[in-house]
């Protein structure tokens, strides 16, 4: 069964507990706004939900509103204004090529999110490609491989697990033209870290390409293309500290330059000419423009490359180390409520991958005994401030897989869905970083 899980912190959380190690965190956006309580009065509010959409970096709005007087627009004026602007777009590929330490040759997409990411490396499959993606995905990954071949892989009860998984479905399902995985680094709903290299590894060893969505795992730790050996890896600017509207598909050029562009439109093309028969005869670009047609977002490129730069220079090992403090405080804080049950996939595996990694990101979710979990998110709110996320997390299928493997003892959580009337069987999230 699933494992039911410790609600006591691994040893090497605890100590990170009373290790005095952790700097300062970065300051964000409205560390100082209050909202008012139901009991009367207002507090300061506590952003605990990272995950869906964390706070900007001061230091990003800064980088933001520095250029906002220099607008203009990019890669289609003469003037000097946008020539900066386009200096600007082009040097934030260069930028974010560095922070994913791309292979030389790799392509960096400027896209609106991870979704967006995903969607458009699903539209530029090679024909017959098969796609290996665990049910436990983000529905981002789980959903945008649906007009191709798509096998779906049962949730693994540890990490190793994984890799055998996926090692069985590719052997079994060879000879293809060409297949594809597609796996998170670090779940949106436990917050575990799956392990990457070695399914790369199982993946490029059965001649399958593998795709990272690293939307929870790239704003709490370094991801390497070329360490990890991914082909591909998408992340949102939203959740690393940057506002809204941007993303990021980083890799390889190959499959993206074969592909028919992702929209069609200006700046995708090279040159676009009448035929003698009436038609239209267009030859699109084979750089990372052939799928960004349209003015593209320089704000949200500008704003991703600044938190690139932030999240670097203030180092991912003090980062680290300050979210495993944190991480370790709430889950102890946690155990000490009888009430509550931590959902996890891994249990005590996560602790320790086998890429010996730090096993967990700062995303925590948990059901309480007795409580309707939208309303007791709703009452964290109401009544302290605390602004969290309650629900299936856009992963049904993974949150109804740790729910549904309720112990007993835990309650009636074995449905996966309240029938009308009944308890939800939702979970809450409290999810954090880098600005908490
Ligand atoms: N993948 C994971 C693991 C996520 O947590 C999310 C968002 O929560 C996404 C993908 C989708 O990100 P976006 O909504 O920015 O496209």
């Amino acid at each position: 069964s699933a494992t039911a899980v410790s609600v006591e912190a691994p040893a090497s959380e605890a100590s990170a507990d009373a290790d005095p190690c952790c700097a300062a965190p970065l300051p964000v956006l409205g560390r100082d706004v209050t909202v008012p309580l139901v009991t009367g009065g207002e507090v300061t509010y506590a952003a605990l939900d990272y995950a869906a959409s964390a706070p900007a970096l001061q230091r990003v709005w800064d980088d933001v509103a520095a250029y906002a007087p220099y607008y203009g627009s990019v890669h289609r004026g003469a003037g000097y204004l946008s020539q900066l602007s386009t200096d600007l777009f082009e040097s934030s590929r260069a930028t974010v090529a560095e922070f994913l330490d791309c292979r030389p040759g790799d392509q960096v997409v400027f896209t609106r999110s991870t979704t967006d990411s995903l969607n458009l490396l699903a539209r530029a499959l090679p024909a017959g490609c098969r796609v290996f993606v665990f049910e436990t995905e983000h529905h981002a990954s789980l959903l945008p491989w649906r007009d191709a071949d798509v096998t779906y892989l049962d949730a693994p009860r540890t990490p190793a697990e994984a890799v055998t998984i996926l090692e069985r479905a590719l052997a079994a399902r060879e000879p293809y033209a060409a297949a594809l995985v597609c796996v998170t680094g670090a779940s949106n709903v436990t917050g575990e870290l799956w392990p990457v290299r070695e399914l790369a590894a199982a993946a490029h060893a059965h001649g399958a390409r593998i795709v990272l969505d690293a939307a929870q795992l790239a704003p709490h730790h370094p991801v390497s293309v070329t360490g990890l050996d991914v082909d591909w890896v998408a992340f949102s600017g939203h959740k690393l500290y940057a506002p809204f509207g941007s993303g990021v598909l980083a890799g390889r050029a190959d499959w993206l330059q074969e592909a028919d562009p992702y929209l069609a439109g200006g700046g995708a093309s090279r040159r676009v000419a009448r035929r003698e028969d009436g038609g239209v005869d267009v030859d699109w670009h084979t750089t990372a423009a052939r799928h960004e047609a349209g003015s593209p977002n320089v704000i949200g490129v500008h704003a991703i490359a600044s938190a690139c730069r932030a999240l670097t220079e203030a180092g991912f090992d003090s980062l680290v180390a300050r979210e495993r403090h944190l991480i370790a405080k709430v889950r102890a804080g946690l155990a000490e409520v009888p009430e509550v049950r931590v959902l996890s996939l891994f249990g005590d595996d996560a602790g320790g991958t086998p890429s010996g990694s730090w096993g967990r990101v700062g995303v925590i979710s948990f059901v309480v005994e007795g409580w309707n979990s939208s309303h007791f998110a709703a009452a964290l709110s109401a009544e302290y401030g605390i602004g969290v996320r309650d629900g299936l997390f856009c992963a049904h299928p993974l949150v109804r897989t740790l729910l549904g493997s309720a112990p007993q003892e835990q309650g009636e959580c074995g449905a996966p869905e309240a029938a009308p009337g009944e308890r939800s069987l939702n979970a809450i999230r409290v999810s954090f970083g880098a600005g908490t």
